[in-house]
């Protein structure tokens, strides 16, 4: 019997990412399957790029 392995089937589909809230500096969680992060603070939702772009920007 085949089996389909859905690989966000054993995984919490939240991916801890190191980038900080653009809002309250708070820790983002990476939602895999949407691209987008969530603040575990004040749950403001950001696209993965957004947060990606600023982040590089304000490494600078
Ligand atoms: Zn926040």
């Amino acid at each position: 019997m085949a089996e389909f392995e859905n690989p966000y089937a054993e995984h919490s589909p939240f991916v801890r990412a190191h980038f900080d809230c653009l809002d309250c500096g708070g820790k983002l969680w990476e939602y895999a399957i949407d691209k987008q992060m969530v603040c575990e603070d004040c749950r403001s939702v950001f696209d993965s790029a957004d947060v990606f772009d600023d982040q590089i920007a304000a490494g600078d």
